[in-house]
């Protein structure tokens, strides 16, 4: 396998998909570039990582980091992206000011209350919003459940 991913770790598979091993207390859930995911026992995960393995603490404190550090740069990823689509969003609909400028007021209030009722209404009555700023706030609204902020 290349370019895999541990994308968590979970303990309802105990068999690795790699050697055969069973009767695993846990096992690495990995994800290649295609998005197929598979089962690794804790070392055979972190060999497939390309990590060098000293023993098996080491190696499942490696994996940890990496989910940890993937999670931190998806979430920064996403959050990024939200802030962008709330700024193009507020300059379809002619606001005076940026989201980005005020982002945790804009977050916090309007986007959590207002932004599903905005939805609701764009629904109803489509020919009143712009197409695009609907589109967008579908996707602002998805993002700030996953970026969870
Ligand atoms: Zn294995």
């Amino acid at each position: 396998m290349s370019n895999v991913q541990a994308i968590g770790i979970t303990d309802q598979q105990q068999v690795c998909d790699c050697c055969g091993k069973i009767n695993l207390n846990q096992t690495v859930v990995l994800r290649d570039e295609y998005g197929v995911t598979c089962f690794f026992g804790t070392v055979c995960a972190a060999r497939a990582l390309g990590f060098k393995v000293k023993n098996i603490l080491d190696a499942k404190k490696q994996i940890r980091d990496a989910i940890v550090a993937d999670r931190r740069a998806e979430r920064e990823k996403n959050l990024d992206e939200l802030i962008e689509y709330s700024d193009r969003f507020a300059h379809l609909l002619g606001w005076k000011y940026k989201p980005s400028d005020q982002w945790n007021v804009f977050s916090n209030n309007w986007l959590k209350h207002n932004g599903p009722q905005f939805l609701e209404r764009a629904a109803e009555y489509p020919a009143k919003y712009p197409a695009e700023a609907v589109v967008l706030i579908a996707k602002m609204i998805a993002l700030r459940i996953i970026t969870d902020v």
